[in-house]
């Protein structure tokens, strides 16, 4: 459970928004906007090209020069963070090699066919539809990165610095964090969902957990998480700790030969029992026996299937 806040626009720092979307759920995730009045630089899209134009309406009104946006980062590839990439022509777009790789595996248009099957697909579309159901994927085309790189890239907005710092593979294969180092403003993406489970798609933990310590590092003043509320170091501080704890607690149950269902239903989840998504815990518990066992995380759809699981096997059919 989030603490409440507002959705839309929201200064952190001189010329740097946050842009929020309660209440930070599957789909629901945050962009952010920097600019120095007359170059402009966008962090991430949103899931739908609804979301996103609203999006960047409420940007133009309070920033004329994002009319015409210059460069757009894609902190990672997961829809709810470029799918509406296509409405920012002109701009050049820009993420991590990593990231831009994986974003041409799951393109709108399967996401939207995925949707469209859900009602014959069980438990597992009864999951999806839960997830996704409210977004609308048809009809999006998408838009990749034309430039790309690895580790860090130096970018200038006006007279500003941007460094992007990349920090996966963890929640995905190629993540991504803004680091403004004058305003001392952090964008994360999803290394950092304020108020609710992490998911590991890609992993393992332990560069997760090296992505926190790096936050720390950097000391941001202001951090804008991937979804939830805006956060302090502290938050940073608590997924940490939380890491920390799915490690005992998934190496406990991977000795005992229970499976990350068994396990994900018997997991302790001390002080982060009110953290939104409890069901990401099954995926992070195989992340982990992965990582213990030298093998591949399951992919997305293994993953959504012992999601659904978790989330429903307790409630009655129907
Ligand atoms: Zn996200």
């Amino acid at each position: 459970m989030v603490a409440s806040y507002e959705r839309g626009l929201a200064e952190v720092g001189d010329g740097v928004f946050a842009y929020l979307q309660p209440d930070g759920g599957w789909g629901w995730s945050n962009a952010g906007l920097v600019s120095d009045g007359e170059a402009t630089l966008l962090i991430d899209t949103l899931f739908d090209l609804e979301l996103t134009e609203a999006m960047l309406a409420e940007m133009r009104g309070a920033v004329p020069a994002a009319a015409q946006i210059g460069t757009l980062v894609n902190t990672h590839a997961n829809g709810d963070h470029c799918y509406g990439n296509s409405l920012l022509s002109g701009a050049r777009i820009v993420a991590s090699e990593g990231t831009a790789a994986e974003m041409s595996e799951l393109p709108p248009a399967a996401m939207a066919a995925l949707v469209e099957q859900a009602p014959n697909m069980g438990r597992l579309g009864e999951f999806f539809l839960r997830c996704f159901g409210r977004f609308d994927f048809e009809g999006i085309e998408p838009a990749l990165p034309g430039e790309t790189f690895s580790g860090e890239l130096e970018l200038r907005v006006g007279d500003r610095d941007v460094s992007l710092i990349e920090v996966g593979p963890a929640h995905t294969r190629g993540d991504t964090m803004a680091w403004l180092p004058s305003e001392r403003v952090l964008f994360t993406g999803d290394i950092l969902f304020n108020g609710a489970h992490p998911i590991a798609w890609a992993g393992p933990v332990s560069n997760w957990l090296a992505a926190c310590e790096r936050i720390e590092a950097l000391a941001p003043e202001a951090i804008v998480p991937g979804h939830g509320p805006l956060a302090g170091i502290g938050d940073v501080r608590e997924l940490r700790d939380y890491l920390n704890h799915l490690y005992g607690q998934a190496r406990h149950a991977h000795a005992e030969g229970l499976t990350p269902l068994q396990a994900a239903r018997r997991f302790e989840l001390d002080r982060w029992a009110d953290w939104g998504e409890r069901e990401r815990l099954v995926v992070n518990i195989a992340n982990v026996y992965a990582e213990l066992d030298g093998a591949e995380p399951p992919n997305a759809l293994e993953a959504f299937q012992q999601m659904a699981e978790l989330a429903l096997g307790e409630e009655p059919a129907g």
